[in-house]
């Protein structure tokens, strides 16, 4: 740590560094206020306040654009150049002038004339995409996102790319991946998954879930919910709170007023529950990173991906383990006596672990999540290559379903016009879930090399230790670094599909007897 302090005291003396730090702490409060305005819009605004809203977060994040692209920012970064090189690269300074560089030339390089034009195909795509809804039909869809695919094109040639389009777009989520790096990954899972499926379907009778579709009360959910996210170390006593919402989601206004929402099912217990441990995780992230980079622009996780591994680190390897079960089972079941009074704990841990290859995403267990994340990967690739035209995407989709999961889509609903995602944009928008699971098992086994013991620990009700490593690891640089280099410093490697097969074939041969 000695570099940090010698450049900090440099930096003290560095004008153009003390500019720069000001105006992108004043970016920081404008975004950070218009998160508030967004997380007021999805719990407790009327429902009339809606198109005030919009206009105020329009203008919020227009004038946040505004500063962070003046041409102040451009001169300050140009000027700091030499400077920046003159220090570590892990230090605070080199890094906010790093991370501000890469965003102010991203935000630049698109014209505003582009801008416009995106912002407008969204609402068009987004009125296309609930119309296609409601008839069921992917046609109605069709010209929006024709119109989408057009424009993220131009998106990708302003922002610029060596390798492929793709490249550009994917860099916007997670800095310095590459389409290749997603390719070789996506290779290795397709191999290992897609054959693990098929045997666990043959054997789909092996594991009951029933008595997890029945009514389970709300308040008593809820109460659930806010016990087993405190439990694993989400502060929800003076720096967070839990709402509820549509759409599960978690959001910061700085690391101590964290907020999450869930989606209460009265009928599912896995639906509140689960979806409560992995908004705890991206909660933890924001609560865990460092106090002095509060109104800085490093104040983010390292990705949306790596975002995602500390979500599924707490939903899937801790959330869905026997060892959580072991310490949390004897509580939830003086909750619900009469649901799971007679239920075993062995019973209950392989229900909320079964395996059912399923039309929508968000359903998804843990070993067909990827599958239909590497779905939507091929045919956003596949478009931008122009080998697969608009027209034939329903039946694309299908067709991959049919091979990787073995179930064929009965209708668009349940196909591909079931995620939001491509009326924001097309290309790249996926990735993340699938960084973000592979990711979970990375970090996780470091941490294991560490602690051997953490799963005696949270037969226990104890967490500390695995949340403290990646409070250490993980949180404390904030978004310093991209995803690859961030996993390369503290694992030694960067994303590797190895070690998230290899829990996946050990736990699911175990539950369903391979
Ligand atoms: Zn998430």
């Amino acid at each position: 740590m000695s570099g940090k302090t010698e450049a900090s005291s440099g930096a003290a003396e560095n004008k153009d560094y003390q500019r720069l730090v000001e105006l992108l702490a004043e970016v920081t409060a404008l975004r950070q206020s218009g998160g508030l305005l967004f997380w007021d819009q999805q719990t407790y605004m009327p429902k009339a306040g809606a198109r005030a809203r919009g206009n105020h977060l329009a203008v919020l994040s227009k004038v946040a654009h505004e500063k962070f692209t003046a041409p102040e920012i451009g001169r300050l970064l140009e000027r700091l150049r030499d400077w920046e090189e003159t220090l570590p690269y892990d230090s605070d300074e080199a890094s906010t002038v790093r991370v501000a560089r890469r965003e102010y030339e991203k935000a630049t390089r698109l014209p505003p004339d582009l801008v416009v034009r995106h912002s407008r195909a969204r609402t068009r795509a987004h009125e296309a995409w609930i119309e296609a809804r409601q008839k069921n039909d992917y046609k109605v869809f069709r010209p929006a996102l024709g119109e989408m695919v057009d424009i993220m094109r131009e998106v990708a040639d302003a922002l610029g790319y060596e390798d492929h389009p793709l490249d550009a777009l994917l860099d916007q989520q997670e800095p310095g991946m590459k389409t290749a790096d997603m390719e070789g990954l996506f290779g290795e899972l397709r191999q290992g998954l897609v054959p693990l499926v098929k045997a666990i379907a043959e054997k789909a009778d092996a594991v009951d879930d029933s008595f997890l579709h029945q009514p389970f009360d709300r308040e008593t959910q809820m109460e659930v919910c806010r016990e087993a996210a405190a439990a694993v170390g989400f502060d929800l006593e003076t720096r967070g709170r839990i709402d509820l919402s549509v759409h599960p989601f978690t959001i910061g206004f700085s690391r101590n007023d964290v907020r999450f929402t869930v989606r209460i099912d009265e009928g599912f217990f896995n639906a509140g529950f689960f979806a409560s441990l992995h908004e705890a995780g991206h909660g933890t992230y924001m609560q865990g990173l460092p106090e002095r980079f509060e109104q800085s622009i490093l104040h983010e996780g390292a990705s949306s991906g790596l975002h995602e591994s500390q979500s599924r680190l707490w939903e899937n390897i801790v959330g869905r383990s026997r060892a959580f079960w072991q310490f949390y089972y004897p509580r939830l079941q003086k909750r619900f006596p009469e649901q799971l009074g007679k239920v075993s704990r062995e019973d209950f841990y392989r229900a909320v672990n079964k395996v059912e290859p399923s039309f929508i995403r968000v359903e998804a267990d843990e070993v067909t999540y990827n599958l239909h994340i590497m779905v939507r990967f091929e045919l956003e690739k596949a478009v931008f290559d122009r080998e697969l035209g608009l027209d034939d995407l329903p039946g694309a989709w299908n067709e991959k379903f049919r091979n990787y999961l073995g179930i064929t889509p009965p209708d668009d609903l349940r196909g591909c016009i079931q995620d939001i995602h491509w009326t924001f944009g097309f290309g790249g928008g996926f990735a993340g879930y699938t960084i973000g699971n592979v990711a979970s098992v990375q970090l996780y086994e470091k941490a294991l090399e560490e602690h051997p013991g953490l799963e005696e620990e949270f037969a226990q009700g104890e967490f500390s230790n695995l949340l403290r490593w990646m409070n250490e690891n993980v949180h404390a640089h904030g978004a310093k670094f991209g995803p690859q280099e961030l996993l390369e410093r503290v694992t030694g490697r960067p994303l590797d599909a190895g070690p998230y097969l290899a829990y996946i074939k050990r736990k699911f041969s175990d539950i369903y007897g391979l």
